[in-house]
């Protein structure tokens, strides 16, 4: 608990978070853990119900469970297990190694659905007593906040990260767009099919729901996806035919490059998610890694002595960057060999993967 402050001794350090995400609002929660008056400034006039679904890898699990969320996760979570990578005709390559994981971890991979995601972190936020939301700020100057930290999680446009680092460090699209959606069935097929590139992903969510993202090249527009896909083994087609384009969302693929130097400045500036390392979805790790900067950083804050704050930014800085940037290129070269040029030689090396 931080007593002392720049506001003098016994008044509450005081937090701005720019970003309502998910790295915004588990860092509030972390922040107001420690005793920290915490205000979120964001830019969408309320809170959305955007997005299909979030794969959290134990790791991330613990860092939930500290935040005091893990109960939530697991009671709107469902496992995944049994996946597989597919070519197009429906033949086994490889499995994808969440066996591995979970005898690692001793607790399989989970997925949730974004929205109830959020809905645990506002209602654990709402527990703690709050944090107030002001929905419809859209951050321009962060110089401007009179705060003793301020935390940029404004994900991959981060003006906090464009006022202390420039524009060195930048979205870069990698020229390929990924569409994802819900549909309102049960496929009992899970896992990756893997073509030339592009490629098709589908993942338990909820009962009575499969989430599936579409890999295409940039230039594909909706109506393209159904034909991209036509021909591919069941259920492809058939989830591409069960769901409404208009409620299919379409995500440019960016990543940040090159790796920024710091996630913190000045003593009171520190990234979190997106803002920081931006990547690649290949991995199912954005949200994963956000958690963990969330968790890591409020963890240092809470345990720093008085006047320690840029100590435990160093700290968090210490703990997080290498990991996660190694995470942002390991999750970029995956999606080189997904979609590389030569998908026999992909497909021989990656059926040589232990099942
Ligand atoms: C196709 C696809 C699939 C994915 N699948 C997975 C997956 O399976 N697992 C996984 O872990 N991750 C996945 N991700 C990644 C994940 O969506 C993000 O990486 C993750 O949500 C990062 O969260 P964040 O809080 O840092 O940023 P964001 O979720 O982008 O939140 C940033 C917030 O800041 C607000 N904001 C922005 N600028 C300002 C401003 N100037 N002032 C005020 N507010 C501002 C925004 O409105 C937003 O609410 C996927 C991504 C894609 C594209």
């Amino acid at each position: 608990m931080r007593e002392e402050t720049a506001d003098g001794p016994g008044t509450a350090s005081k937090a701005v978070v720019v970003g309502a995400g998910v790295g915004g609002l588990a860092t509030a929660i972390g922040l107001r853990r420690a005793g920290w008056t915490v205000t979120v400034l964001e830019r969408r006039p309320a809170s959305d119900r955007y997005g299909t679904a979030f794969g959290i890898h134990p790791t991330a699990q613990t860092a939930l469970d500290r935040l005091g969320i893990g109960d939530a996760l697991r009671a709107r979570a469902v496992p995944y297990r049994d996946a597989r990578i597919r070519r197009p005709d429906g033949r086994i390559l490889a499995a994808l190694p969440l066996e591995r994981i979970e005898r690692k971890a001793g607790r399989p991979e989970l997925l949730i659905s974004r929205p109830h995601l959020i809905d645990a972190l506002l209602a654990e936020l709402d527990r703690l007593g709050g944090a107030p939301i002001a929905y419809g700020r859209h951050l321009t100057d962060p110089a401007t906040l009179g705060a003793d930290l301020v935390v940029g999680a404004d994900g991959i446009n981060s003006a906090v990260r464009t006022a202390y680092f420039g524009t060195r460090s930048r979205p870069r699209a990698i020229g390929t767009v990924a569409w994802i959606g819900a549909a309102g069935f049960e496929t009992g097929l899970y896992g990756e099919t893997w073509g030339e590139g592009r490629f098709f992903g589908m993942t338990p969510v909820e009962p009575g729901r499969t989430n599936w993202y579409a890999t295409v090249p940039a230039a594909t527009t909706a109506p393209d996806v159904r034909e991209a896909f036509a021909g591919w083994h069941d259920p492809i087609p058939r989830v591409l035919a069960g769901t409404d384009p208009e409620t299919w969302i379409r995500y440019e693929m960016r990543h940040l490059h090159p790796a920024l130097p710091a996630f913190v400045a000045d003593g009171r500036i520190a990234l979190v998610g997106d803002a920081a390392h931006a990547m690649t979805p290949n991995l199912g790790q954005g949200a994963c890694t956000a958690l963990l900067d969330a968790e890591a950083l409020t963890r240092a804050v809470a345990a720093a002595p008085p006047g320690g704050l840029t100590g435990a930014l160093r700290a968090y800085d210490a703990e997080r960057r290498r990991s996660a940037q190694r995470v942002a290129f390991c999750s970029r070269t995956l999606h080189r060999f997904m979609t590389g040029r030569r998908p026999a030689l992909r497909d021989a090396l990656v059926g040589m993967l232990p099942g």
